[in-house]
Order: C-alpha cells, then structure tokens, then sequence
C-alpha cells in the first residue's frame, strides 16, 4: 500500500494542478450550509466539516437529469426518435468525501449496476468518477456509522483515503484510480508504509471511540418479513410523519426516481428526477389505484426496505451508514435508531 504526506502549503496548488485532468466536486460551505458542488476554479474543498447537509449522490445521481431527447419536427428523418443526451465522461473527482458516503455509493452500486440490468448513466459517471476521501477526527453526535458497518475512518468505496494531521495530509492510496488522481496534483513522494498506517489505526480508533450513537440489528435477520411488516407499531412510528420527503432526499442510499417527459416547441426531452417512497404519488398508478395509499404503509416500506429486504436480498448488512442525515433533518423528528430498535426487539405475541 502507498501513503504519501502533502505539507498543507501545497495542497491548494496540487488541486489547481489536478484541474487539467480533472473536473473537482466537494463540500463547500455557504449561508445556508455545507453541500457537496462543483468546485470552480480556485476553490477549495472543506475538509473540515463532519458533514454535508446533502450527500455526494447527486455526483452521480443528479437531482434532475436530462436523459433522452428527441425533435417533434415533423420534417426532420429522425423526428420522434428518443436519443441519448451526450454524456460528459471526462474524469472527475470527487474530493473531500466522508467515509461513510462513500460506502452509501457500493450499496447504491448494487442497484443500478447487477448482472441482469446495468444503468448506463449511473454506472457512466461511477466509473468516471474519482473518490477521494478525508477520514472524521471527531465524529458529530448523530454519527452511528461504526454499527452501520463503516466508520470514520472506512475504506470502501473509496480511491484515496486521507487523514487530517494539522499541518499536513497523509493520503493512503487505495486504487489505480487514486494513484492517478494523486498524480495529476503532483503529489507523489512516499512516505513510510508501516508507520502510516500505525498513525492511521491509531486515528482511527481515537476516532471510533468518540462515536457514542449506535443501532443494534442483530435480532433483525431471525424474523420473518411478514412478522415484521404486521407489527402493530408501524401505525405509531408513522403517526406524526409529514410525508415531506426530506429523510429520502437527504440520504445517500436512497435511490428512487420518476420519469417524466417534456416538450417545448418542436423538441422533447426525457428527464429523470429524486422521488420519494414517502409520497403518496410515488405508487400511485395510473388507474387510480395505490398499493401504498396510506402514510403507514408507506414509512413503514421505507424502513423495511432499508432494515429488512434490502439485508435479506443481498446479506451485505443494512441500506444504511449511520450518517444521522435523516434523524438531523426529519422536522418532526421520526429517528431511525430507535425504529431499529423496535424492528430488533420485537417479539410476536402468539
Ligand atoms: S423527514 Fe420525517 S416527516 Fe419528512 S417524510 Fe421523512 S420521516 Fe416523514
Ligand atoms: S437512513 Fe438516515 S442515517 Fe441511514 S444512511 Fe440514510 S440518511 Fe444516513
């Protein structure tokens, strides 16, 4: 494994550098929060944040994505014939990346990327994309990550893992994609493998220590989908949900979306936006009918999806990495960690 150490002196100057290879995304922090943007010249990623109010999905997943398009012109050969909007595979890095973010993006990976349907714009801009990632020195309180099965200082998903020591970064490099990505930023002189990773197993346990937030899901794999989706205490959990949407929105393996076509004059496009399972028009078909009509069914398809089918499917852990973005944001304060521990400790009186 290669670590290298940047002196904080160069940093700015290797970002500008990576520029002629790459275009940059981070967090970047303005009046109304941290979000993870389009880094235009000269600015800087923050490294500092525990985290961002959106996560780095859209990097991959925009909110509102153009997808297809076609002519309506009648006089044109190819009118009505629905194309793909050309797709910008130039490299990109994403910088600045929490660790549990990027492990949002390998959960994520497993829905749009599977042997029997792979999303080509998704997946497009997945392999386009770099993840660099800066580890969390001091993980915030809504942090639960370590029993989500990552961590503040986790490595998968990413291409670069860094660590914050003060006046400098030590970068482990992960991939071929991080080496070419340290590269590009002229950052390249090693520094010793063993006593690296002893600083970073040493941060990453004082790290680990000062997450006091946790989910037990252990009991969550010996009961049975039916038992849990008949429990008598969906109806309370979703009692004062007001179906916003913001939970979804905010997390970073929420993947749903809608299709919807529009026209303006002779040309039409195709575009795919975030919708949200806690949406009554989500379900709702054309004829009238709605499988999940009520506000019950639909809070409770959200946890279940992300605690029970989501685990069952795959056995990959759960749809969840403890960012604590959803229990910060939801406005009537519906909290995963303890619905968790409903679902665990339940037990069906016969
Ligand atoms: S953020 Fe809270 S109120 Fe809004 S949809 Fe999610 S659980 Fe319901
Ligand atoms: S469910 Fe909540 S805590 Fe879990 S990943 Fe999504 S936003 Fe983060």
């Amino acid at each position: 494994m290669k670590f290298i150490t940047i002196d904080k002196k160069n940093w700015a100057k290797g970002i500008e550098k990576s520029r002629e290879t790459y275009r940059l995304f981070g967090p970047v922090k303005d009046k109304n929060g941290v979000f993870i943007r389009t880094l235009e010249k000269d600015m800087l990623p923050d490294m500092t944040i525990n985290d961002s109010i959106m996560s780095v999905k859209s990097v991959l997943f925009p909110q509102t994505e153009k997808i297809l398009f076609t002519t309506l012109d009648e006089a044109k050969e190819d009118h009505h014939i629905m194309k793909r909007v050309e797709f910008d595979s130039s490299p990109r890095a994403v910088v600045g990346i929490r660790p549990y973010d990027a492990k949002a993006i390998e959960l994520v990976k497993m829905n749009f990327d599977t042997d029997d349907y792979r999303d080509p714009y998704w997946c497009d801009a997945y392999e386009a994309t770099t993840f660099v990632g800066v580890g969390i020195n001091k993980p915030g309180p809504f942090d639960f990550s370590t029993s989500a099965g990552t961590g503040p200082f986790s490595e998968s998903g990413l291409d670069v893992l860094m660590a914050d020591l003060d006046n400098a970064y030590l970068a482990k490099i992960l991939t071929g994609k991080g080496e070419a990505f340290m590269k590009s930023c002229g950052f390249e002189k090693n520094t010793d493998e063993k006593e690296s990773q002893a600083l970073f197993d040493i941060l990453r346990k004082e790290a680990e220590k000062n997450i006091s937030s946790h989910i037990d899901t252990g009991k969550l794999k010996g009961k049975t989908v039916l038992e849990l989706h008949e429990a008598p205490f969906w109806d309370d959990i979703a009692f004062a949900c007001i179906n916003c949407g913001t939970c979804t929105f905010v997390c970073p393996t929420c993947w749903c979306f809608d299709i919807q076509d529009e026209t303006k004059q002779k040309s039409a496009g195709r575009f795919r936006n975030w919708d949200t399972c806690m949406s009554p028009l989500f379900t709702k078909h054309a004829t009238g009918h709605n499988p999940r009509d009520s506000k019950t069914q639909r809070v409770r398809q959200r946890f279940m999806h992300k605690l029970k089918y989501f685990p069952d499917k795959y056995d990959k852990g759960i749809m969840c990495v403890g960012c604590g973005r959803c229990v910060k944001s939801c406005p009537v304060n519906i909290d995963i960690r303890e619905v968790c521990k409903i679902m665990n400790s339940y037990e069906k009186n016969n």
